[in-house]
């Protein structure tokens, strides 16, 4: 009986230990996207790397529409 409820327990364990790895997982991807820094182009929705990129092609493809606030300060 103590070796059935033990197996039990262990399972649960198990089950608990995977899902704690998932959203270690799910946290890790969300921070390496953050990391990767992906711009999208507020008017096109072209993804750029980085800020530089994104200035200047906003400043290329769309010199008519305001510079979106967190570019104002980038350096192209
Ligand atoms: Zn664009």
């Amino acid at each position: 009986m103590a070796r059935g409820q033990q197996k039990i327990h262990s399972q649960q364990k198990n089950a608990k230990k995977q899902a704690g790895q998932k959203k270690k997982q799910g946290h890790d991807q969300k921070a390496a996207a953050k990391a990767a820094l992906i711009y999208t182009c507020t008017v096109c929705r072209t993804q750029m790397p980085d800020p530089k990129t994104f200035k200047q092609h906003f400043e290329s493809k769309h010199p008519k529409t305001p510079l979106p606030p967190e570019l104002a300060d980038v350096q192209a």
